[in-house]
């Protein structure tokens, strides 16, 4: 079995950003910028957006946080929006989600330029990335399929069976995984919480996806011998450490990494990767090599 060290993968490829960024700097030119948009204080958006800052100035890049109260207007927010598609100093921004349950996400995100779009959740980036189109692509699926591709795993002609069909994870790498490409090539099953025989299906795969939420729900019964294991969960698990808990993912790592030929860990696997995704989206945005 052979660990995919999605932390060292996204430390190398945050160092080579690092250095371009440096000499963009060094040449007197300004660096990419990133804004995120925060609504209330949910303490896992407070981190997540937290390490996304981390993160852009690690490499070299700018960033800024609007912070707006939990009880905004949907009509305010959509205003913010617009002062970030407008700004020429800003190459691409994150609404970070959830939002509250007085705002209708679908519609406000649809109010983000598309080539400001980072995240890569846009109706517009969505469809060209269904046709094949260059797009920004969802972070997370970017980053597992950049995993396969770092670690050389042969994606052309499995069976690849994701299990979960959010819009942000299970939907888009299935069809990324799908594409007539490299990683890609694969034939794709696409489960769900309505999936009859999932154990079967899941047996058959040679790569496994697993974004469904449920911590270790993915237990050595469901999971072929030499398969590839791509965890995408990440569950606090309360216990009686100094820190008070543990990370873990949706599979059951310790029954079922011994079957696998590559795993990736909870946490150190996909995590990382999916900041790197968004740095990624946003230099392509900088070098305009989206829509140009
Ligand atoms: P969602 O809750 O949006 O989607 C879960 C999916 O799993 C749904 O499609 C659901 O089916 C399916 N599902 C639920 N229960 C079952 C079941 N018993 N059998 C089969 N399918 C089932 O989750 P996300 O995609 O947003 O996230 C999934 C996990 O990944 C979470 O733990 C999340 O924290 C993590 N995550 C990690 C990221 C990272 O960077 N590492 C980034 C994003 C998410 P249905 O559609 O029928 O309801």
């Amino acid at each position: 079995m052979k660990l995919i060290d999605g932390k060292k993968i996204a430390e190398e490829i945050k160092s080579n950003l690092a250095k371009e960024m440096a000499a963009i700097i060094d040449a007197g030119e300004n660096p990419p910028h990133l804004s995120a948009i925060l609504v209330g204080n949910d303490p896992a958006s407070e981190t997540y957006v937290a390490s996304k800052e981390k993160a852009c100035k690690s490499i070299g890049f700018t960033s800024s946080v609007y912070r707006l109260p939990e009880d905004i207007t949907q009509e305010k927010l959509i205003e913010v929006i617009d002062f970030l598609n407008n700004d020429d100093e800003v190459n691409g921004f994150i609404v970070q989600l959830p939002l509250p349950k007085h705002i209708d996400t679908d519609y406000v995100l649809q109010k983000i330029n598309p080539e400001k779009d980072v995240d890569g959740f846009h109706p517009v980036n969505i469809g060209r990335m269904v046709l094949g189109l260059p797009a920004y692509l969802p972070a997370t699926p970017a980053g597992i399929m950049m995993l396969l591709e770092k670690m050389n795993i042969k994606t052309e002609g499995k069976h690849c069976v994701v299990v979960g069909r959010s819009n942000i994870v299970g939907t888009p790498v299935s069809l990324l995984m799908s594409r007539k490409s490299n990683p890609g090539n694969s034939t794709v099953t696409l489960c769900h919480s309505k999936t009859e025989n999932l154990e079967e299906i899941c047996k058959q795969a040679d790569i496994l996806i697993v974004a469904i939420g449920i911590p270790g729900f993915i237990k050595e019964n469901m999971v072929k011998k030499g398969a590839v294991v791509i965890d995408v969960g990440i569950h606090r698990i309360e216990d009686e450490s100094e820190k008070g808990y543990h990370l873990m993912g949706d599979v059951d790592y310790d029954r079922v990494a011994s079957k696998c030929s590559y795993i990736t860990p909870v946490p150190g696997g996909v995590g990382p990767m999916t900041i790197i995704g968004l740095l990624l989206n946003t230099l392509k945005s900088y070098r305009r090599e989206i829509y140009t």
